[in-house]
């Protein structure tokens, strides 16, 4: 057996759920996070090793997040824990209409600060990964020298030959200007070997009117392969130098909560892909897995709920 190793940059952030001055349910969470925590429970059998990349503080709460995701199998030897810095924090209010409404307190998260640092263990330790992974979170999060840090590093891997994965998450509020957002998407697109995309999130970086477009402007996308994820519609596929495929989605009766359901995508397709499946065969498994995901509630379902996928 082979063993292949993934790492994954982005910020986790605190979670609280319930109501103001009432009692409040902790958790965390982040799109790259619950990426790593799906790797690692689908791949950890064919013996793919999981590192998370990102800052936290020196507090307890940032001791509690490193001890969960080591529950989780994944290696938290990337982390850094910066002095003075805290994690982000987000609160989840939920009305009487059981409507949910978001509240964020991560400007100045340590994430944020991942790279400023002369050397971070992530650019020393580059040579030791096959495959690389963040989304347009990631981007969005880092001040420009850090982001330029982290093209650097998407650039060095690539020309070494590793998969470097970049999956399009667009959180318009998180950007000063859209010039500046898809000025960073369109270079981690060319830097990237591997783009898995939202066709929803393209629509919207590029203004587009209709999702058809979006799809369109896609697949031109300069990288070599390429997954266009469109809800239940299926999702296309294309594996360098081949053609397009498409891959069903499962059919879901009801949906309870789509929180995470991009974020398993990506972890289902990278589980099977650096095991050796083919581009439609790992995609298949990816639509399974995120159609799991999102029947039941939150980011993180139970293990024993996937326990069929996680072999
Ligand atoms: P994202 O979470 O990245 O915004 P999508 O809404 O396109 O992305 O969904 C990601 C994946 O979740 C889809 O490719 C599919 O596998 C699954 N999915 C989402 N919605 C449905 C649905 N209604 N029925 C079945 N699968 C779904």
């Amino acid at each position: 057996m082979t063993v292949k190793r993934i790492a994954l940059v982005g910020e986790c952030m605190l979670e609280l759920q319930g109501q103001a001055f009432g009692a409040m349910q902790q958790g965390f969470g982040g799109d790259t996070l619950n990426t790593a925590v799906y790797l690692s429970r689908c791949g950890a059998a064919a013996g793919l090793q999981v590192l998370y990349a990102t800052g936290l503080g020196e507090d307890s709460l940032s001791a509690g997040l490193l001890q969960r995701w080591a529950q989780e199998g994944i290696d938290v030897s990337l982390v850094r824990r910066i002095a003075g810095r805290m994690p982000g924090l987000y609160l989840i209010e939920v009305d009487a209409r059981g409507e949910r409404s978001f509240s964020y307190w991560r400007d100045t998260s340590a994430a944020k600060a991942y790279f400023e640092s002369l050397t971070t263990p992530l650019e020393a330790r580059a040579e030791e990964w096959d495959a690389f992974y963040l989304s347009g979170i990631s981007l969005a999060i880092l001040p420009p020298a850090g982001r330029e840090r982290l093209f650097g590093l998407m650039r060095r891997l690539r020309e070494r030959g590793a998969l470097v994965v970049f999956d399009n998450n667009y959180r318009p509020r998180l950007w000063p200007d859209l010039q500046e957002a898809r000025r960073a998407f369109m270079q981690a697109f060319e830097l990237s070997s591997l783009a898995l995309i939202t066709a929803d999130d393209h629509q919207a970086l590029l203004g587009l009117d209709t999702l058809e477009s979006a799809v369109a402007a896609a697949q031109a996308l300069p990288v070599p392969e390429l997954l266009i994820k469109r809800g239940a519609l299926p999702t296309l596929v294309r594996a360098a130098g081949g053609v397009w495929q498409e891959a069903a989605t499962e059919r879901v009766a009801k949906v309870v909560d789509t929180t995470a359901a991009g974020d398993s995508f990506a972890a289902g397709y990278l589980s099977r892909r650096l095991a050796g499946a083919t581009a439609l065969d790992s995609a298949l498994f990816a639509n399974r897995l995120a159609a799991r995901v999102i029947r039941h509630r939150g980011a993180l379902i139970p293990r024993e709920a996937m326990a069929d996928l996680a072999q």
